[in-house]
């Protein structure tokens, strides 16, 4: 299916319309960027791999019934998804504690947390993804209280799989970020799962193999990028 006019360019990925009308294609470009786009770099092959590690998480999670966009993986830095009506919401899922949550809370980075965690940030650069309330999901109309409810129940049972199937590979996932769709009424996982939106640090060591490498000058962004691969597309 041809790649048509853009739709849209976020910082780190493409939608394009195609022919179809339900349909877009989602590219991955190979840049990076963080705290809101005041750091930017790249590399190439960054596009490819987080294609590849997006579609297979995506096809995982579908074979065990989660709704998502994905139609197909198109070629190497391409998916093609549903067209769907985006809830401005990011659902970040937190198992152990970093980033944002270390800093608000002055906790020590690496604390394991004793229940999952579910945060809601509003998706808008300007304001810098202001934190919300689940309640203001409903009031500002984002979603009806029924959809809440089922992305709420879809993040926790994303996050159970993944924490299995990631520590099976010798992986910790520490966190990571989901966004939701509607199609009618229902709700569809969409975005991506990526080493760009999630931490994953090596379980034995507890080296940080996802962008804060990037974001924190660590250093081997490729490298870490590349072991996640290796290690989740490995069956
Ligand atoms: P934090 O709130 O600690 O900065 O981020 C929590 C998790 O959500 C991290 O895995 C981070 O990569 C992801 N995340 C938070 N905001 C964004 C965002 O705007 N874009 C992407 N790609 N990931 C995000």
């Amino acid at each position: 299916m041809d790649k048509r006019n853009l739709l849209y360019e976020g910082k780190a990925k493409k939608l394009f319309l195609t022919d179809h009308e339900q349909r877009l294609v989602q590219h991955f470009k190979d840049d990076l960027t963080a705290f809101n786009g005041q750091k930017t770099g790249s590399f190439k092959g960054k596009g490819a791999i987080n294609c590849a590690i997006s579609t297979h998480l995506f096809n995982y999670l579908e074979s065990h019934h989660i709704p998502t966009h994905l139609i197909e993986k198109s070629n190497e830095t391409d998916m093609m998804v549903r067209k769907l009506d985006m809830v401005p919401v990011e659902f970040v899922v937190r198992n152990i504690a970093a980033g944002s949550l270390v800093k608000r809370y002055n906790l020590k980075e690496g604390l394991e947390l004793s229940s999952t965690v579910l945060e809601y940030y509003y998706k808008k650069d300007e304001l810098n993804d202001p934190m919300m309330a689940e309640s203001l999901i409903i009031a500002l109309d984002m979603a009806t209280p029924e959809q809440v409810r089922t992305m709420n129940r879809i993040a926790t049972k994303i996050n159970a799989l993944l924490r299995s199937y990631f520590e099976r590979r010798n992986l910790l996932l520490v966190d990571f970020k989901l966004e939701f769709g509607k199609f009618d009424e229902d709700v569809v996982l969409a975005d991506e799962i990526s080493p760009d939106s999630m931490r994953v640090w090596d379980k034995t060591t507890k080296e940080k193999l996802d962008k804060d490498r990037f974001r924190f000058d660590l250093g081997n962004v490729e490298k870490g990028y590349r072991e996640i691969m290796k290690r989740l597309l490995n069956d």
